[in-house]
C-alpha cells in the first residue's frame, strides 16, 4: 500500500527558509578586533538571496561548483545556505592543506567561481595561476591594490569582484528552486588520503537536511543557545552545525581567524556563548588557559568534541572543576560526519564508574547510523562490549562511493573500491559495541602497535600520560623494533615550568597500564604536530623518529 503523504523534498532551501523566517531574530555573531558584528537570520536570508542572484548573474548555473576558501563567518555561512539552495554545489576548501593538495583539490572539485576571505587573499593568489577553471575572485572585505592585482593576474581570471558591492548591486529575493532532486549534490568535503590522493565525498540535500536533523535531536540543540562554532566549516561539513542552526534557530558565534584561548574566552563571556564543537586541541587549550586566566565561562554548560579521541581526564576536568559537560562524538568526513555522541543513560549513576565509562566512550551510534564490528577472521562479532574488531556503518548520510572526476588511475578506483564492504563503509577504525550501541574505539586500524603478538592501543598510552597533572599533550606512535617488530615511542610535552622526567612519567604510567605496554622510548617536545584540522599528526612524528630526532 502506498502512503498517504506529500513528498516534498528534502532540500537545503527548505531548511533556509524555515530557519530565517521562523528563527529571523536568531542570529550569527562574527568575532573582529573589536567585538562581534551581529546579522540576524533573518538577514542572512536576505544576503543568501542577494549571493544567488549574483552567482546567476556570474554565469552560475546548474550543479555548477563554488568554492569558499574562509574562516568561520557570517559570509561562508551564507555560502553554506545560498550556494546548495539554488542547486549549486558549494566545494569549502581546507585552508591548511600544503598548496600541492590544495591544488588537487581544487582542480578535482573543479570551480569555477571562488569566495575568498580578505585575510586569505594573498596566499590564494598564489594557488590561483594553477587553477584554470576558475573565472572569477569574489573577496570578502578589503584588500590592498597589489593583492588584488595579484588575484587578477592570471589569464583565466575574467573578473575579481568585492563581495559587499557585489550583494549591493543584487535583490535579496530570489526564487530558490523548488524542483530539485533530494539526492543531488549539495557540496563536497575531501578526506585525506592514506596513499593517494585526497578523495572526495558529495552530500546529498537528503543526507545534509536528516544529518542536521539527526544531530540537532541527539544533542538536544535549542533555540536559545548560542553555539561557538570552532570546527571549520571546510572541515567535514561543520559537523552540520551551519544547517542544524536553521533547524533549531540557535544562534551561532563564529571565530573568523581567532582560534586561541583567549580570544575564545573573549567570545564566550561577551556573546553568552552556551556550547560549542571543536577538535581536543582546541578544548585542552582553553582548559589550560583557564587554570591560569581569570575568564568567566559560566554561560557555557556543553561542549562537543569529535575528530579524535578526547582524554578522558578533558572530560573529567571540564565537568569537575567548570561544570561543563564534554560531549564526546565520533564521526568521518565519509558520514556527514558525525556518527555516535556520547550520552549517558540516565539509568548510569552520576559519577559512577558505568557513567564515566559512557561519557569517555565515543557515544551512542546515531540512528540513521547503522553499524557492525567484523572481526579479524571477517565475522561479525556480538555487541557485547568485548569483541574488537574494525567498525563498519552504512545509513542516508554516510557516502556510497567517493567522487570521482574521471582523472583517478586505475590504483586509486582500487584503493576507493576497498573503503565499501557490500554496501558498508569500512571505517578503518578498531573497536567494540556495547549491548546499547555505545562505540568504543581502542585506536586507528592504522595506528595500532603490534608488539610481539600483542596489540597496544595508542590512545589508552596517551590517555593515561595526559593524566600527569603536569603534562599538556602527549602522543604516541608504533616505531620499528628489532625483537618485538613494533613499540610504543611515547612524545610528551610538559606544562610550562614542570620538572618532571622520562622516570616519572614511566613510574606514573606503571601503575595505569600492564607493564609490558609502558613505552621504552620517550621524548619530551615542545609541541605535538598537528594536522591541517588539529589533529596530532602521527606521520610526522613517525618521520622524525625515523630521521633521528626524537630520541
Ligand atoms: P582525516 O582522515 O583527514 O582525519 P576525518 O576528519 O574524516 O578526516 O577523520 C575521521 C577519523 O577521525 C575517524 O575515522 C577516526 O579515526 C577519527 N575520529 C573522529 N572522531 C573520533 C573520536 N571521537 N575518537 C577517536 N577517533 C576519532
Amino acid at each position: 500500500m502506498k502512503s498517504t503523504m506529500q513528498s516534498t523534498p528534502l532540500l537545503i532551501s527548505t531548511l533556509l527558509r524555515y530557519g530565517t523566517r521562523v528563527h529571523g531574530d536568531s542570529e550569527v555573531a562574527t568575532w573582529t578586533p573589536d567585538g562581534a558584528r551581529r546579522t540576524t537570520y533573518r538577514e542572512l536570508g536576505d544576503l543568501a538571496g542577494r549571493l544567488a542572484n549574483a552567482l546567476r548573474s556570474l554565469g552560475v548555473t546548474g550543479d555548477q561548483r563554488v568554492a569558499t576558501f574562509m574562516w568561520n563567518n557570517t559570509e561562508h555561512l551564507m555560502a553554506y545556505l545560498a550556494v546548495p539552495s539554488m542547486g549549486a554545489v558549494l566545494h569549502a576548501l581546507n585552508i591548511r592543506l600544503f598548496p600541492e593538495q590544495l591544488v588537487y583539490v581544487a582542480r578535482h572539485g573543479g570551480s569555477e567561481v571562488v569566495i575568498v576571505d580578505n585575510t586569505l587573499a594573498a596566499p590564494f593568489a598564489r594557488l590561483l595561476p594553477h587553477l584554470p577553471a576558475m573565472r572569477h575572485v569574489i573577496v570578502n572585505g578589503p584588500v590592498d591594490d597589489d593583492t588584488r592585482a595579484a588575484l587578477g593576474e592570471p589569464e583565466h581570471i575574467e573578473q575579481v569582484h568585492d563581495l559587499e558591492t557585489l550583494l549591493a548591486a543584487h535583490e535579496p529575493g530570489f526564487d530558490w528552486p523548488e524542483d530539485l532532486d533530494e539526492n543531488d549534490a549539495t557540496s563536497m568535503c575531501y578526506t585525506s588520503g592514506t596513499t593517494g590522493h585526497p578523495k572526495g565525498v558529495a552530500y546529498s540535500h537528503r543526507s545534509n537536511v536528516l544529518h542536521a536533523m539527526g544531530v540537532a535531536a541527539s544533542l538536544g540543540v535549542r533555540q536559545p543557545d548560542r553555539l561557538l562554532i570552532v570546527v571549520p566549516l571546510f572541515h567535514a561539513n561543520a559537523w552540520g552545525f551551519p544547517y542544524a542552526a536553521m533547524v533549531t534557530g540557535c544562534s551561532l558565534v563564529m571565530p573568523d581567524r581567532f582560534l586561541q584561548a583567549e580570544p575564545l574566552t573573549a567570545m564566550i563571556a561577551a556573546e553568552g556563548v552556551t556550547g560549542g564543537a571543536g577538535v581536543p586541541t582546541i578544548w585542552n587549550d582553553l582548559l589550560h588557559y583557564l587554570d591560569t586566566h581569570e575568564a568567566d565561562v559560566s554561560s557555557v554548560h556543553m561542549l562537543m568534541v569529535g575528530g579524535s579521541a578526547a582524554p578522558p581526564a578533558l572530560i573529567r576536568r571540564f565537568q569537575e572543576e567548570h561544570d561543563i559537560e564534554i560531549v564526546h562524538g565520533w564521526g568521518m568526513t565519509e558520514m556527514s560526519p558525525v556518527g555516535s555522541l556520547a550520552i549517558p543513560p540516565g539509568a548510569a549513576e552520576p559519577a559512577s564508574d558505568a557513567y564515566w565509562a559512557y561519557r569517555q566512550a565515543q557515544g551512542r551510534l546515531l540512528c540513521g547510523v547503522e553499524g557492525r564490528i567484523i572481526g579479524p577472521d571477517g565475522s561479525e562479532q556480538p555487541w557485547d562490549g568485548r569483541s574488537v574488531g574494525e567498525l563498519e556503518v552504512r545509513g542516508p548520510w554516510i557516502t556510497g562511493s567517493y567522487y570521482s572526476n574521471g582523472s583517478e588511475s586505475s590504483g586509486e578506483i582500487d584503493e576507493m573500491a576497498a573503503k565499501f564492504d557490500d554496501g558498508w563503509l569500512r571505517t578503518g577504525d578498531v573497536g567494540t559495541l556495547t549491548h546499547d550501541g555505545f562505540l568504543v574505539l581502542t585506536d586507528r586500524a592504522k595506528d595500532v602497535i603490534k608488539s610481539g603478538g600483542e596489540w597496544i592501543s595508542s590512545v589508552d598510552l596517551e590517555n593515561a600520560i595526559m593524566a600527569h597533572p603536569d603534562v599538556l599533550e602527549a602522543s604516541v606512535v608504533g616505531v620499528p623494533d628489532e625483537k618485538w617488530g613494533e613499540r610504543p615511542l611515547a612524545s610528551v610535552v610538559l606544562k610550562e615550568g614542570a620538572t618532571t622526567t622520562v622516570e616519572d612519567l614511566r613510574a606514573f604510567l606503571e601503575e595505569k597500564v600492564a607493564h609490558w605496554q609502558v613505552p621504552e622510548r620517550w621524548a619530551l617536545i615542545d609541541e605535538v604536530p598537528k594536522t591541517s584540522v588539529g589533529k596530532f599528526d602521527k606521520k610526522v612524528l613517525r618521520r622524525r623518529y625515523a630521521a633521528g630526532e626524537l630520541e
